[in-house]
């Protein structure tokens, strides 16, 4: 009975998420998951918990399966950019309170793969990446194109925390960024979804806003780019999720051309 009620919660989370993202309606079928809001319906359907299916409660399901940082090592290429990044010293925040450098993690064969800016305070804690309140929601927008974080990988920037969450600096991008190039040429994902402004200026080598990137694809090295707002920011400017869920679908479509 608790386990009912914890999965009918679960459901009741994941439905109002998707509703938020302006998703129409539940299928099955991974084709739609691709298709939607290009057609032009304005009519928004949600179903109700009782029209799901109720044989695979686990696709449903909002905790995320979130990799252990032994899945660092699981290829022979991104060790080696892991033992060269070592303990590292290379900038300013190796003093300024990082308590473990934050590599990345996922397949290292993935064809996509998400950019963000830098560690916070959970992901300095834990040494994974996206793991708090925005991690939470990075993995439901993972899941909500109908893939799991361990089917793509998750890197920043900048791999030490910055106090008190400020702005990474030039200097310390310029330090860093190297490292994530790398982890991109080894990876070689075919599409790249850009967190926020930081990543997507750092892989376009622009100043533009993301206000400004998104809305388009572009290319790193032989990778498709799509630049959209930061899980952080969406958690603060709920009326932009709509938005990120344009660009998610488009990077799906991406991967399924
Ligand atoms: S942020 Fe990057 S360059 Fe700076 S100390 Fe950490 S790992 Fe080294």
């Amino acid at each position: 009975m608790g386990r009912n009620v914890n999965s009918r919660d679960q459901l009741a989370e994941h439905l109002k998420f998707l509703t938020e993202l302006g998703i129409d309606g539940l299928s099955r079928d991974r084709g739609w998951r691709t298709s939607g809001r290009e057609s032009g319906r304005e009519s928004r359907t949600v179903p109700q918990a009782s029209e799901l299916p109720a044989s695979d409660p686990a696709s449903l399901a909002v905790a995320p399966a979130i990799p252990s940082p032994s899945s660092l090592a699981n290829d022979v290429d991104l060790p080696s950019i892991r033992a060269d990044l070592g303990d590292c010293t290379r900038c300013k925040l190796h003093t300024l309170g990082r308590r473990q450098i934050v590599f990345g993690v996922g397949n290292p064969h993935a064809d996509l793969m998400f950019v963000g800016e830098a560690p916070g305070r959970d992901e300095d804690a834990q040494g994974i990446p996206f793991v708090g309140r925005a991690g939470q929601l990075l993995t439901k927008m993972i899941e909500a194109i109908g893939l799991t974080r361990d089917e793509v990988y998750i890197a920043n920037v900048i791999k030490c925390r910055p106090p008190e969450n400020r702005n990474p600096e030039p200097d310390e991008v310029a330090a860093c960024e190297p490292f994530l190039f790398r982890q991109v040429e080894m990876i070689h994902p075919k599409v790249i979804v850009a967190l926020g402004a930081f990543a997507a200026q750092t892989l376009l080598k622009t100043q533009d806003s993301i206000s400004r990137l998104r809305g388009r694809i572009y290319t790193y090295s032989s990778a498709q780019v799509i630049p959209t707002f930061h899980p952080a920011y969406l958690l603060r400017s709920p009326d932009r999720k709509r938005d990120a869920w344009e660009d998610l679908k488009k990077a799906k479509s991406l991967l399924d051309g």
